[in-house]
């Protein structure tokens, strides 16, 4: 019999997943209450559905910024944040299924969203609603809260904190288990500075990937070839001019890539010494732990500080590069930036503010984690310690509150990618861990 039931519940999460599945919820043009497009709305609307048809209070911003949907009394709240966008699909034609129509084969779901953030989420509903089934009943509210840009600007998620009670403990199910208890703080900026008469560079490279490629064809080709010979860097030649090469990682793991922009700007220094670049020729070089600019910074709970400048671009007016930092989580930011503000000063740069998100750190012998770890271990044998990360969940806009899930160690990732799929049964593990860990968190 109890088998039967949690058969049952595993069976109505996958088609709750179809439902949330089918709406493309990637940011589009605003509509009216729909602040990142009509798809997302939809999404949102989808999942309040599916909790009021649980059983939940719902509540949807009307302007259409996040929803929530609580079960359970008492003052205190248990969060669990979640995110109904999706990045695009790309070229459909690349995927070998229907993107936004889960299919499940062999065993396997396929369909954008399913391991960020739709499949967890509905995963860890789920538990709740099994431990609902169950008869238990909970001590403080347990409230889903979910976000709707989560993969552009978390302004959703703002007006949520603007408006609504804050969480007092809580999870987000929207990266990897056991628990990741701390995310480094997150800076994008510009470096500003003085521009060239002498050359130019464009270029369009994201904030948060380590750039493979740099393209040059100006005035002095051949010298700067020379350069790039004498410091050993690798590239290409056409009749588009010169083109760098590297190699690419997510910025959070910028040490481990080669970053051709600055190559590329290395080599223009030392062919146009007057020029702008001496910021990066003479003192940053390609050191993408930030030692040449700011000092070495670490700590003992997260690590060394990382950081990747991933577009130059230099135009007779100004240069502007593009900077991606991810900051231990007990170094002082504002210090942090007012020395590193004061060294790109000495090469003629000013610091212009872009984007901050605070770090996340609930240490590893606080209540939360312990309580996390230990039904974790529980439920599947596993013994993984705790993570630190230089990526960034929703967990870091609340008190008290850590990634947890919903990907097992030794789940492929594909977060982002082309044919996004995850296996049912880890999803069905990862419910049981969550229906585990709430009981023991917030059960009578
Ligand atoms: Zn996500």
């Amino acid at each position: 019999m109890q088998n039967d039931i949690k058969a049952t519940h595993q069976k109505e999460a996958v088609e709750a997943l179809k439902r949330v599945v089918k709406h493309p919820s990637s940011a589009t043009d605003p509509a009216p209450d729909a602040p990142f497009g009509q798809p997302i709305r939809d999404a949102l609307d989808e999942m309040m559905q599916i909790c009021d048809e649980l059983g939940f209070k719902t509540y949807t911003d009307p302007d259409g910024n996040y929803g929530y949907a609580e079960v359970g009394e008492g003052e205190e709240i248990f969060g669990i944040l979640g995110h109904v966008d999706v990045v695009p699909a790309g070229d459909t034609a690349d995927w070998s299924h229907d993107p936004f129509e889960l299919v499940v084969e062999n065993g396997v779901a396929y369909g954008r969203g399913v391991q960020d953030d739709k499949g967890p989420s509905i995963a860890a509903l789920y538990a709740v609603k099994a431990l609902m089934d169950a008869g238990v009943t909970f001590k403080e509210r347990i409230r889903f809260i979910f976000g709707t840009d989560e993969e552009t600007l978390w302004r959703g998620i703002a007006v949520y904190q603007q408006k609504e009670d804050p969480i007092t403990h809580g999870i987000a199910p929207d990266s990897e288990f056991p628990v990741t208890y701390a995310e480094k703080g997150l800076q994008q900026s510009y470096f500003v500075g003085p521009g060239s008469t002498e050359f130019s560079l464009k270029m369009q490279h994201a904030f948060n990937a380590v750039p493979a490629k740099a393209q040059y064809n100006g005035p002095k080709l051949a010298e700067v070839k020379a350069a790039l010979d004498d410091f050993g860097f690798d590239y290409e030649t056409d009749e588009n001019g010169i083109t760098v090469t590297g190699k690419s990682v997510h910025a959070m793991l910028a040490p481990n890539g080669t970053n051709a922009v600055l190559r590329l700007a290395m080599a223009l220094d030392q062919v146009f010494p007057d020029g702008p670049l001496g910021l990066i020729g003479r003192c940053f070089k390609e050191d993408a732990t930030g030692t040449n600019l700011m000092g070495d910074v670490a700590d003992e709970a997260s690590g060394h500080l990382t950081i990747n400048i991933s577009n130059i671009e230099v135009s007779p007016e100004e240069t502007r590069m593009q900077v991606d930092m991810r900051i231990p989580v007990t170094v002082d930011h504002d210090e942090l930036i007012e020395k590193m503000t004061k060294k790109v000063a000495e090469y003629g740069y000013r610091y212009e503010d872009f984007d901050y998100l605070a770090p996340l750190y609930v240490p590893k012998d606080s209540e939360l984690v312990e309580k996390l770890m230990t039904v974790y271990r529980e439920v599947t044998g596993d013994d993984t310690e705790p993570q630190v990360s230089g990526g960034a969940t929703y967990a870091r806009t609340m008190n008290q509150c850590v990634a947890f899930g919903a990907m097992l160690p030794g789940v492929p990732d594909y977060m982002h990618q082309v044919d996004e799929q995850w296996e049912l049964e880890k999803m069905f593990t990862a419910m049981d861990i969550y229906a585990a860990a709430i009981k023991a968190i917030v059960g009578d």
